[in-house]
């Protein structure tokens, strides 16, 4: 297992790179490589691209990042499953939140690496197959009741993505906030699940000159909430509640803030409140601090309750191999960096 850094509030972000393997039109268009990954931790970024660049940058230049695991591009999607989110399901069957976000620019596998393909499934279905399993093998089953919901920030409008239909308000109850009318799927299998969330991520917001495909400044996210009943110390049995939410970020490449002062100039301009108020939330907890701004966005109010406090935070950074996306993969690997 790993240990990530433990700061005053008592959570803890673990932070991941995932490179993933030149496309078929990257190869087809020269693209060379400019990511190498070694020792499954350590990533170096070049733009030149011998082995005696790689060897020379190491020793001089030291553009060089480590995290707590760095996924070379044979990583398969169970690997990156078992490595990032695995203790998080396990801590959701003891009544812990938790959340898993995949981080980069357009194109870097943040997609894939959350939902995958019908062949090859990623962590948002191989999270929900592992928490079935694991329900299966408890001696005491505690009528585990499993709902899922899956949802989507647009422009800081919020969308039921099971059922799309008009835009969600949030309300805050004694509970926390909550997305009113937001449909609670009773899942009672994986089979259902894989299509379900096809089909939801078919209903993310495209935009209108590119018709196909997911606009980048979506962010989806999928919540899982775990209802069970456990014996206590004194065999009483008691109600728990977990909940792991898995979010599959807007593009980062329009919210490259590595300083304070980028932050503000970008947030003036609107780009991406709710990534911006991510990095700012983020930022907080990673130094300690006691106010964490949650309040600024649509997606940091819906993970209040899922980031910081005694919650688990996983990242994962998607980059590309490409030379032709080496500022942003420059960039994401900074910031990624800066949250650890
Ligand atoms: P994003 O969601 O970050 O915009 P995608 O997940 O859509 O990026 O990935 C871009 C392309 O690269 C897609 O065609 C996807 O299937 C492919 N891809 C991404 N990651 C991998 C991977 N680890 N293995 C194989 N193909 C991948
Ligand atoms: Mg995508």
């Amino acid at each position: 297992t790993i240990s990530g850094k433990q700061n005053t509030g008592g959570s803890r972000i673990l932070v991941f790179v995932r490179l993933r393997p030149m496309t078929k039109k990257e190869k087809e268009g020269g693209s060379r490589s400019c990511v190498r990954i070694l020792n499954r931790r350590d990533v170096y970024l070049t733009e030149l691209a011998t082995e005696h660049d790689y060897l020379r940058l190491k020793r001089v230049r030291g553009r060089h990042f480590t995290f707590d695991a760095s996924f070379p591009d044979s990583t398969t999607q169970k690997e990156v499953y078992s490595t990032t989110t695995a203790e998080l399901v396990e801590a959701v069957l003891r009544g812990r939140n938790g959340s898993v976000f995949c981080y980069g620019a357009t194109g870097a596998g943040k997609t894939y690496t959350m939902l995958g393909t019908v062949e090859n499934p990623g962590v948002m279905v191989l999270a929900i197959k592992d928490l079935f399993n694991k329900i299966k093998q408890r001696s005491f089953d505690g009528n585990h009741v499993v709902h899922l919901s899956y949802l989507e920030v647009y422009n800081e409008t919020v969308k039921d993505l099971l059922s799309p239909g008009r835009p969600l308000v949030l309300r805050e109850d004694k509970q926390g906030i909550m997305a009113a009318g937001l449909t609670q799927y009773r899942a009672y299998s994986t089979d259902e699940v894989m299509a379900l969330l096809q089909l939801g991520n078919q209903n993310r917001t495209t935009e209108p000159t590119r018709a196909n495909e997911t606009s980048s400044r979506s962010h989806a996210i999928l919540q899982v909430v775990v209802e069970y009943r456990v014996k206590d110390a004194s065999n009483n049995v008691v109600n728990r509640v977990g909940k792991l939410s898995l979010i599959d970020l807007a593009g980062s490449e329009r919210a490259l803030a590595t300083d304070q002062r980028t932050l503000r100039a970008l947030e003036g301009a609107n780009i991406n409140k709710s990534l911006l108020a991510l990095s700012s939330c983020i930022n907080a907890l990673v130094e300690g601090k006691k106010h964490i701004p949650y309040r600024n966005s649509k997606l940091t109010q819906l993970l209040k309750d899922s980031l910081g406090g005694p919650c688990n935070t996983v990242m994962i950074a998607n980059i590309s191999p490409s030379n032709l996306s080496f500022g942003e993969t420059q960039n994401t690997l900074h910031w990624a960096d800066r949250a650890k």
